[in-house]
């Protein structure tokens, strides 16, 4: 047999070698990839342009009926995602090492994350510990720390998904549904998983395809420049941080018990669901959990988002800086 690669070649990208699909979206297709110049490991994502301007280009002859379906993405917005990703520094957050372009990709060039949407694959198997939640939790706060309040950026789509881990856990076949995945702390400190071994390593936040500037209240300015900005735009972004802080509420509550907080099969019995707030801690799942982890989680899926806890509240809050165990509640 010759060993024949199924990835595909793209003009443009020659000085990568891709090696492994490791995931895709509506309009793009991520992969491992080597970069041949320095032999360093890379992610690639490949954003298809064909799709992003199917309507404008060639297809104007045709009746509305044979159009593609209307472009979600446009290149306005990649180049946004590439802008907005290009200014960041910081170790929560995925980087992006290089941005390209040929006649029908775009491609950027990121950080790899061999762990993948790991977070993922671990909630479906279990739940994790409450020390191990808060590993995971707090880097994901401290990159949106980062992105709230040293970039003005509001991220909008934090979800397990765009949550990646640096490295993969080995994870045994067979894992008892509903046991927390636990740690200990190897020789540096770094938190390993219990169950099976191996560090997961860093954390961090992808994907700033629906990330936005928002404007400073205090200055009127969006990210550091002097601006003109009317008071009902600058009114209107208030509370638009406070999206992300729902978003990591969500999270947190389903790191903690292995399942969402807000749940239906029906999309509109779901949908008021969210817009009531409605949620509770079920038992026997949440039984052993601690009061302080559950008394955060009602700080964060607050409805009004005048209350809600902002990023800096979130970090201050006495559950995040617990370094030992937290005792469990009585019953
Ligand atoms: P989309 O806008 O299509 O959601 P993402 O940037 O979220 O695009 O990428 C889609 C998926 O590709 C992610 O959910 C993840 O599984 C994978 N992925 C994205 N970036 C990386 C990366 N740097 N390393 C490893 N996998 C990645
Ligand atoms: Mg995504």
């Amino acid at each position: 047999h010759t060993a024949k690669s199924n990835m595909p070649t793209h003009r443009g990208l020659e000085n990568f070698k891709l090696v492994a699909q490791m995931g895709d979206g509506a309009f793009s297709n991520v992969y491992k990839a080597i970069d041949l110049s320095t032999g360093e490991k890379v992610a690639v994502k490949v954003v298809r342009k064909h799709e992003l301007n199917a309507s404008q280009a060639g297809e104007k002859h045709l009746s509305p009926q044979f159009k593609k379906k209307p472009c979600v993405t446009e290149r306005a917005n990649i180049l946004k995602e590439v802008q907005i990703m290009r200014a960041m520094n910081h170790p929560s957050i995925v980087k992006l090492i290089s941005f390209s372009e040929s006649p029908d990709y775009f491609f950027l060039v990121l950080e790899l994350m061999e762990g993948g949407e790991l977070f993922h694959q671990i909630v479906k198997l279990t739940y994790f510990s409450e020390s191990l939640a808060r590993h995971v939790i707090l880097q994901v706060a401290q990159g949106i720390r980062y992105l709230h309040e040293e970039r003005g950026v509001v991220h909008r789509d934090i979800k397990p998904e765009n949550l990646l881990f640096e490295r993969i856990p080995i994870i045994p076949s067979k894992i008892s549904i509903r046991r927390p995945y636990d740690e200990d702390k190897d020789d540096e400190g770094e938190f390993i998983p219990r169950i099976g071994g191996g560090g997961i390593g860093r954390v961090k936040i992808a994907d700033f395809g629906l990330s936005k500037v928002v404007w400073n209240e205090e200055t009127m300015t969006p990210c550091g420049t002097v601006g003109y900005t009317a008071p009902e735009i600058v009114k209107d972004e208030r509370y638009s941080k406070s999206v992300d802080m729902w978003a990591l509420g969500c999270v947190l509550y389903t790191l903690l018990c292995g399942f969402p907080p807000f749940y239906d099969e029906s999309i509109n019995v779901l949908t008021e669901k969210v817009a009531r707030g409605y949620y509770t801690f079920l038992s026997p799942f949440w039984d052993h959990i601690s009061n302080p982890a559950k008394e955060l989680i009602e700080h964060l899926l607050c409805v009004d988002p005048a209350q809600r806890y902002t990023i800096d509240e979130f970090l201050a809050h006495p559950w995040c800086s617990s370094a030992l165990p937290l005792p469990s509640p009585t019953p």
